[in-house]
């Protein structure tokens, strides 16, 4: 809550190349690194275009890239992401501010404690679309993808993107399509954590999509609708603690 109330309620609305985006992206760094994460910057270009209706500029944005120095070539390893842009209008509170203050709090919680493989925590850019269709939105996490290499692409085991997560009672668990082994495996954890949750199919809009049309495993948790989507009334009171917990408790129990 309190990344929620920083973000959405101080620093406000953060498409992936304004100034009020680096400011968040410094913020979120100091946090992770707060809680004992090395973190690399990834750059990359977000082009310009139309977002949500409204028009903005291109420019560089970033990723970051949060390890705690456990990943090793060629071996095994898990990655759970967030994306910390908005749309122009909005401030960005569930979305996604809520995501981002769950990555913070599943960082301070494996701080010291082992996960059963080594994991990557992405803060990813410029998520929000720029234009119609797939290839004018998730440019952050495909420069993440596309950025892997041959040997890391092939032993990553699962992505998880936590995209709106402080809406709602039920945490909805979401793959692209179906079968997927991975939502199988998250849906599990939910149950062994003891999280109300619902499987939804078709489920391409964040960033496990990007790592998902690679070939790559990848799942989305979050996506309760809600009034203020997208819009200026996203402020940080939309967010509710106790879903960002069964969120929270369910990455923890995957990764237990
Ligand atoms: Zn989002």
């Amino acid at each position: 809550m309190d990344a929620v109330r920083h973000l959405a309620g101080e620093i406000g609305p953060r498409p992936g190349h304004t100034r009020a985006y680096f400011r968040a992206a410094d913020w979120v760094e100091e946090q992770l690194e707060r809680h004992g994460w090395q973190v690399t910057r990834q750059r990359f270009h977000s082009p310009p275009g139309v977002s949500w209706g409204v028009p903005v500029a291109g420019g560089t944005s970033v990723n970051l890239v949060a390890t705690r120095g456990d990943v090793r070539p060629g071996e095994p390893w898990l990655a759970v992401g967030a994306h910390l842009d908005t749309v122009p209008q909005a401030p960005g509170a569930e979305d996604n501010a809520s995501g981002v203050g769950a990555l913070l709090a599943i960082a301070e919680a494996t701080r010291d404690s082992r996960t059963r493989l080594p994991l990557v925590l992405v803060a990813f850019g410029s998520e929000e679309p720029r234009g119609e269709g797939d290839e004018h939105h998730h440019y952050g996490s495909r420069a993440y993808v596309a950025g892997l290499a041959g040997q890391e692409r092939r032993s990553l085991r699962g992505m998880v993107s936590l995209d709106r997560v402080g809406v709602g009672e039920v945490l909805p668990i979401g793959s692209v399509s179906e079968p997927s082994a991975l939502r199988a495996e998250v849906a599990g954890a939910a149950e062994r954590a003891r999280v109300p949750h619902v499987l939804e199919t078709g489920q391409a809009s964040s960033d496990h999509w990007s790592f998902v049309r690679d070939g790559l495993p990848g799942v989305r948790l979050g996506g309760t609708s809600y009034g203020a989507y997208h819009d200026e009334t996203d402020t940080p009171d939309v967010v509710d603690p106790a879903q960002l917990a069964r969120t929270i408790r369910t990455v923890l129990a995957w990764l237990r």
